[in-house]
């Protein structure tokens, strides 16, 4: 028999772990492990690949111009489209406006809300590491990508006899750490299946009371989250990258599909390189470069998320915000998705910046917090998926010929 394709195999493992976790709560402890094991080896790979393959990426792309220019083109389209996704938010709140009237007694209490701030000119110092080896026990990757990409371009200014061995190391780290990927992307379903079986028996009692109270609101970021992933993201696709997005879309489903499920782009980072490289045919130099600086500083779902998040907040205490405050906030906003870390909730906690940034209550987020969960897993594939569609584009734009 046939075996069935992976991405079927984690779409029956969802559909069976909502039913199982609803059903069955009491037994959700028996398999939650998966789930956790699931994680933490993702984890175990993330920091080693980023490493190698920023490395390896960056020395093959060879001169200061050529890096220059990479760098240029992929900051841009991450500008680019996270703004393209707040101005998606914002027109559909304005237009839906699901905050008036919404019922403030829903809110929860959330502490240490003040302690969560740092302001984003701490977050761009702590770009640079003061020691890399701390950088990368703590996961910290901004600060890895860039300790990274400065080592991979010295070890091109160094003489032969030293260059070779070190570029060649880290190729070679670089294919055993995707060996290692494609290994444990085997068990996605299962891991899959522990998460997702979790979460819903959790939440699962809660459902129908969160959706009637809160509904309005989810629509909104629902709907406006699919515009930007079904409509722009495939159109800049389609007329910047002369791409077909509905191939990419197809080759991209297991990463979508645990990005989806695990609330982290970070953790779906191996994934997200091995279907842009196998499936889409994106050279391993721009995946390389494109794919950790994506999942560390592009969310447009983040960003789109966190835009209609506030303006709901104001609409539900009734401020009124003017168009410079609406401008403030499409700023803070862009800068906040930046900030914030490829891990569940991350999103929702750096809200603060933005509450303050324009004088509304911080406590704000308290409202919110209830559904962030089924938002947290739909906006992070919207991450991802635009992470994806950037490796495409930037591909094309090099000249490589693509699968898609
Ligand atoms: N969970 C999101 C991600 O990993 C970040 C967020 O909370 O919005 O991409």
């Amino acid at each position: 028999m046939k075996k069935l394709q992976l991405h079927w195999q984690i779409l029956i493992a969802l559909i069976l772990s909502v039913l199982f976790g609803m059903f069955f709560p009491q037994y959700v402890k028996y398999v939650e492990w998966m789930g956790t094991l699931f994680l933490r080896a993702l984890r175990m790979i993330i920091v080693p690949l980023i490493f190698s393959s920023i490395v390896s990426g960056v020395t093959g792309i060879g001169s200061a111009q050529n890096l220059g220019r990479m760098s240029l083109k992929t900051i841009s389209y991450y500008l680019l489209t996270s703004l393209f996704a707040i101005v998606t938010g914002l027109i559909l709140v304005n237009i839906i406006k699901p905050g008036i009237g919404a019922d403030l007694g829903f809110s929860k209490v959330v502490e240490d809300l003040a302690a969560t701030r740092d302001s984003f000119g701490q977050t761009l110092l702590k770009i640079v590491p003061t020691n890399i080896v701390e950088s990368m026990a703590n996961g910290d990757l901004p600060a890895i990508i860039f300790f990274a990409i400065f080592f991979g371009f010295f070890a091109t200014r160094v003489i032969p006899e030293y260059k070779e061995p070190v570029v060649t190391f880290f190729n070679a780290v670089f294919e055993i750490m995707m060996k290692i990927t494609m290994f444990v992307i085997k068990f996605t379903p299962l891991g899959i299946f522990g998460i997702v079986s979790g979460i819903m028996a959790e939440n699962a009692g809660n459902l129908l009371n969160i959706f009637g109270r809160m509904g309005a609101y989810m629509l909104t970021v629902i709907a406006a989250l699919s515009i930007h992933a079904i409509i722009t993201l495939p159109l800049l696709m389609r007329i910047i990258g002369n791409a077909n997005p509905l191939k990419h879309a197809r080759g991209m489903s297991v990463p979508l599909l645990t990005a989806f499920s695990t609330s982290s782009s970070s953790a779906t980072l191996p994934l997200t390189m091995e279907a842009v490289e196998k499936n889409s045919g994106v050279s391993n130099k721009t995946s390389s470069f494109v794919l950790p600086l994506g999942a560390t500083i592009n969310m447009d779902g983040t960003a789109l998320y966190q835009c209609i998040a506030v303006l709901f907040i104001a609409q539900a205490y009734g401020v009124d915000l003017s168009f410079l405050q609406q401008i403030i906030v499409i700023i803070t906003t862009l800068l906040a998705s930046i900030g914030a870390a490829g891990i569940p909730m991350a999103g929702l906690v750096i809200i603060t910046v933005i509450l303050s940034a324009v004088g509304l209550p911080l406590e704000g987020v308290g409202l919110i917090l209830a559904v962030d969960r089924p938002l947290d897993m739909i906006r992070t594939s919207v991450n991802v998926w635009s992470d994806a569609c950037g490796a495409v584009i930037i591909a094309k734009s090099e000249g490589e010929t693509l699968n898609v």
